[in-house]
């Protein structure tokens, strides 16, 4: 099918989303990038044209908008928003994470719920997709408001979900200490001790090696695009972003896998430590971000590296990049210069990290690229894993846990290539899209009119 036809009906169907949906710039991003990929399926099949499939998959099925009110520790009542997008629910009940940051609004929701559609539908496991989260900024608050948030904010959310409706998860600002004061009120509050969230303590329903998931499952993945050009991370060198939840077990992981990693970043600055993060130095970002609640400034005094306020890590030399902090992180000028320095493959352990002229752009240069929904589908994969283990009252070892995680990571490797597989080598953005449409698109054809 001409590209020209392709680009021509992409344009035509994203002028109408952008009309229903305005000013959500995110989302639009998100929608363009997958009509990209699976405009050519839906020309070519008529089930899905008259369907209106991608119309009714772009638009979703519900969205809860409430207020969270609250009171800090000088007594002063706060107002908040929250949101709850369920998406789609038709390769199982809605699943995806709860955001808390001041920039949550209803188009980086639209987005992230969009995508969690297909990401979860490349796992295998019967997941839909949702995401949700407020406006709240949990920097600066102390525990106690931290739990009065999350205890306002579950009397309105547990009207909305359930374990086989739906259960949200962790996302940016959403650890361990959150889910645990959400999931504390939830089961105060309807009397049942149910898996209504996933990433919950060990101690009470939590999985094993969900909360290394998405940082092991994305190194996996790099490592899988890596063999299937007989390479591999060992002896390579890595950029990675955030110091949160995603890139310290991104960078654990990469270490493990004989890699150096020589960058993190918060939302501050970017340090750069050319000997290498080691275990060590990764146990002490982990109390600084994770138990202090510090900046990585820190770490640059402490080791004595180079440390650049506002900065990011892509102009530091370095073979394999993951981008693990935010959406929208890694720019156009940022792609050029990865690429200039010989970048061989960068991994999206974050959702939309790259810009959409930085992905095309290393796409079209020849690096492997990860797109989030395949490489960082770890994270809920084995949220799905600890639903398993909900339902069935049980626990499996940690080895049982990861030998799960790196077989799905390894299916999905294997789906991608199946449906991104091109003269150029394998196309891994096409891929996903294509692999995770194909099944929510099925299952949507299958209910009729719904
Ligand atoms: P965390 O809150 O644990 O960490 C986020 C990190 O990114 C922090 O270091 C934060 O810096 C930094 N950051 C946040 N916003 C910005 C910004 N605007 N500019 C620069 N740095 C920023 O979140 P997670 O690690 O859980 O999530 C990171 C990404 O991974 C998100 O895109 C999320 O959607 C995605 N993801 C997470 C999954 C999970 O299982 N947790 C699963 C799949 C995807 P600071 O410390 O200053 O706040």
């Amino acid at each position: 099918m001409a590209e020209a036809q392709i680009e021509a009906e992409v344009t035509r169907f994203v002028a109408g989303l952008e009309r229903r949906n305005q000013g959500e710039t995110e989302f639009h991003q998100a929608v363009r990038e997958v009509a990209r990929s699976v405009m050519p399926l839906v020309l070519d099949d008529p089930r899905y044209r008259e369907a209106r499939i991608l119309e009714r998959m772009t638009e979703p099925d519900r969205i809860v908008i409430f207020r969270v009110s609250w009171e800090d520790d000088e007594h002063n009542v706060r107002v908040n928003r929250a949101w709850r997008v369920q998406f789609n629910n038709s390769v199982g009940p809605y699943k995806g994470g709860l955001r808390f940051h001041p920039s949550v609004n209803m188009s980086i929701l639209k987005f992230l719920g969009f995508e969690q559609c297909f990401k979860n539908a490349l796992t295998g496991l019967p997941m839909g997709g949702a995401k949700g989260g407020a406006n709240f900024n949990p920097k600066g608050k102390s525990d106690r408001e931290v739990m009065r948030f999350c205890q306002s904010l579950m009397v309105e959310l547990h009207r909305h979900i359930g374990e086989d409706t739906d259960v949200p998860a962790g996302d940016i600002g959403v650890g361990a200490r959150e889910i645990s004061f959400l999931f504390g009120q939830y089961k105060r509050m309807v009397n049942r001790f149910t898996g209504i969230l996933t990433g919950k303590g060990l101690a009470f329903g939590g999985s094993l090696v969900r909360r290394e998931a998405t940082g092991y499952g994305c190194v996996y993945f790099t490592e899988d695009m890596l063999n299937h050009r007989d390479d591999s991370l060992d002896g390579k060198t890595c950029a990675v972003s955030g110091a949160g939840n995603v890139a310290i077990y991104t960078a654990e992981k990469a270490l493990a896998m004989g890699a150096k990693v020589v960058t993190l970043s918060d939302s501050d600055g970017v340090i750069y430590d050319p000997d290498g993060i080691d275990g060590d130095k990764l146990a002490f970002v982990h109390d600084l971000k994770e138990v202090r609640r510090g900046r990585l400034s820190e770490y640059a005094e402490r080791y004595r590296c180079q440390y650049v306020a506002g900065g990011r890590p892509w102009h530091f030399p370095c073979d394999v990049a993951f981008p693990c902090a935010t959406q929208n992180e890694l720019d156009e000028d940022d792609a050029r210069a990865l690429i200039d320095g010989g970048c061989l493959a960068v991994a999206e352990g974050a959702n939309m990290p790259c810009t959409s002229e930085a992905a095309r752009l290393l796409r079209r240069s020849g690096v492997l690229f990860g797109p989030g929904k395949a490489a960082n589908a770890g994270g809920v994969a084995v949220s799905g894993l600890e639903q398993s283990q909900n339902a069935l009252r049980i626990s499996w070892s940690r080895d049982e846990v990861d030998r799960r995680l790196r077989q799905i990571m390894s299916d999905i490797h294997s789906k991608c290539v199946e449906h991104g597989a091109g003269p150029h080598g394998v196309d891994y953005v096409d891929g996903a899209n294509r692999a995770g449409f194909v099944k929510v698109a099925e299952a949507m054809l299958a209910y009729g009119i719904v």
